[in-house]
């Protein structure tokens, strides 16, 4: 049914405050806020409000938050699927529903829409891997450059997409009208790891010893969602040895835990800078 690919969230909660770190795409991505609250303020100059904006980085930076808050900022509902949905998909289902995903969005504009893993049906045409599935994917891309292509540009629908591989999108997705701007969601470095930590470890029962900063200290090459998974397994060890609250120690038991699932799924924490 469609609700298993795409959820409108009527009303999001999420803010620019629950996003760390990320200043500058925060900033970059201001514009879209005010693009959604205030359109005719840009196009009574004549001026094009951007269709979309690509979020480029590695899993777990925040791209799917950001968006989220995009939407939380502008009070405007968000729809959204994912790029593996529509891996092994009947023929003609995946343009389905793209086609039926962007009607619905223009039923309701001003919103937006966001397409994650948007790297599984935008790859670079004829380059794909198994023949056959591909013609599939082919038709979904096809569709969604369709669909983009077929709304104005003051019709208040705006699309988020993300992926860590821009460099296979088929070039068509990033022509002007398209995804014509890029922005740029990168790891964490030691400051955005605090304030990370900050936000995850808000709602925690913490013992006084629990510093931020030497949390973050100890956690180079981690992404906010790993960031996330300390915090909370920190709690849950915590509450396993019948602790009242989350002490320092348990957080940097955590950390190793998370490190101990990383290197098993074989991931390399890069050394920071
Ligand atoms: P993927 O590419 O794997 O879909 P993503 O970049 O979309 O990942 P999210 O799904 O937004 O990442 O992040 C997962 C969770 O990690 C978020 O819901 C949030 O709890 C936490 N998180 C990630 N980045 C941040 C951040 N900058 N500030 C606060 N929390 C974060």
């Amino acid at each position: 049914s469609k609700a298993q690919v795409f959820d409108a969230e009527n009303k999001v909660k999420i803010t620019f405050n629950d996003v760390a770190g990320l200043d500058e795409a925060k900033e970059e991505i201001a514009e879209i806020v005010d693009f959604l609250k205030t359109p005719t303020k840009y196009t009574k100059l004549g001026g094009k409000i951007p269709k979309g904006a690509l979020l480029v980085g590695p899993p777990g930076t925040g791209k799917t938050l950001l968006a989220k808050a995009v939407a939380g900022e502008a009070g405007v509902p968000f729809f959204s699927l994912s790029g593996s949905d529509f891996v092994e998909m009947f023929v003609g289902v995946g343009a389905a529903r793209v086609r039926d995903l962007f009607k619905q969005a223009k039923e309701k504009a001003p919103c937006i829409i966001f397409i994650d893993e948007i790297d599984a049906i935008g790859r670079s045409r004829g380059k794909g891997s198994m023949p056959g599935a591909n013609d599939e994917r082919e038709n979904t891309l096809n569709s969604l450059l369709v669909e983009m292509d077929g709304f104005a540009t003051d019709s208040g629908v705006i699309i988020l997409a993300a992926t860590n591989r821009p460099d296979v999108l088929d070039s068509a997705l990033l022509r002007p009208g398209r995804f014509d701007r890029q922005i740029s969601i990168d790891k964490p470095d030691i400051i955005g790891r605090e304030a990370i930590f900050k936000v995850h470890i808000k709602d925690l029962k913490k013992a006084k010893d629990v510093d931020p900063k030497k949390l973050a200290a100890q956690t180079p090459g981690f992404a906010g969602a790993e960031i996330m998974n300390v915090c909370n397994e920190a709690a849950l060890i915590a509450a396993r040895n019948n602790k009242p609250e989350v002490t320092l120690d348990d957080f940097f038991s955590a950390i190793d835990r998370v490190i101990g699932g990383l290197e098993k799924k074989n991931k390399i924490i890069s050394p920071e800078e």
